[in-house]
């Protein structure tokens, strides 16, 4: 994504922050939300990753911790002409991967156990190379501090609940409510803006970089699959972060399709097998090895180490939880 649209989206979501501010506090509300708003730019810039990857409880993992999946990681790396990403595993059985960092050097792609778990050698090789394109179009930057001005935009609107009867509102108490449930809203909508197209982009960009678009087009079907039946905890605390995964963590019952920030995996499978058809991966003459052979293969992404404690034992949490 061009540095422009960047700066113009960015502008976009720290104007509504401002607005929410204005409408739930008045013009002393404004400031106080353009002192947060401009804090919020810089820290973003050098933080939000380590934030997104710490409300996931990603956890680092190197090259002797996890050989099979670093290695892999490398070598996609490597065939994509990016300097090696900081790898991370999040212990949650829902089969999900994520990258961010504000740029290749500073990148970093995490996936879930549930995933590793799930997929075969070349499968993960699939999700991780779409996860290394968004590094290599530098999306990661964008989605990162898009998440984190959402995230700020919902939880202004959750203390519009609290501080409703505030006296500065140019709204009454029914205006600041109503401000408090659209303004996350349209925040989404920004979101689903730019990661609606970000998602076909990188889907072409990895099966180029792993050289096979049916790996991908495999994974995503399990997936969605996965992603639908099983729950994410942190996701589902941290909705805001939901649009760099590279299937929707959320539950569709919960979220209007509407707002969806993801496209139809349907229509994603479909244009990867068009690439199939029309001749491999658009531009790469061989796709990569992964290692091993068939079985061997799938037997070794699934050696890949789980951290200690048992995925799903601490049992759903309620909304305050
Ligand atoms: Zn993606």
């Amino acid at each position: 994504m061009s540095f422009f649209r960047v700066a113009v989206l960015l502008a976009a979501l720290t104007g509504l922050f401002l607005t929410v501010g204005y409408l739930i506090g008045g013009p002393g509300g404004m400031i106080i939300a353009l002192l947060i708003a401009l804090g919020m730019n810089v820290f973003a810039y050098w933080n939000s990753d380590k934030v997104v990857l710490s409300m996931h409880g990603a956890r680092e993992v190197t090259e002797r911790e996890a050989p099979e999946f670093v290695g892999l990681v490398r070598q996609l790396a490597r065939r994509a002409d990016l300097p090696m990403p900081k790898v991370y595993i999040i212990n949650t059985s829902q089969p999900n991967a994520f990258a961010t960092g504000r740029n290749p050097k500073n990148a970093a792609v995490a996936a879930t156990t549930g995933l590793l778990n799930m997929m075969s050698r070349e499968e993960v090789a699939g999700v991780m190379a779409h996860e290394l394109a968004h590094v290599k179009h530098r999306d990661t930057l964008t989605m990162t501090i898009t998440a984190t001005i959402a995230g700020a935009i919902g939880m202004l609107a959750n203390f519009a609940f609290f501080f409703g009867g505030n006296r500065e509102s140019p709204l009454g108490i029914i205006g600041v409510i109503l401000v408090a449930i659209l303004a996350p809203i349209a925040a989404m909508v920004v979101q689903m803006a730019i990661s609606r197209h970000n998602e076909y982009g990188a889907d072409a960009e990895g099966a180029r970089i792993a050289g096979n678009p049916e790996w991908l087009a495999s994974a995503l079907e399990k997936l969605e699959r996965g992603a639908k039946s099983i729950d994410n905890h942190a996701a589902e605390r941290n909705p805001a972060t939901a649009h760099l995964f590279i299937v929707n963590p959320l539950h569709a019952h919960k979220h209007d399709s509407l707002f969806s920030t993801h496209p139809a995996t349907a229509n994603r499978v479909r244009a990867l097998r068009q690439m199939v058809a029309h001749g491999g991966a658009g531009g790469v003459a061989q796709p990569m090895a992964p290692g091993g052979s068939g079985a061997a293969a799938s037997a070794a992404a699934s050696r890949i180490p789980a951290s200690g404690r048992a995925p799903g034992r601490r049992g759903r949490r309620g909304p305050w939880g």
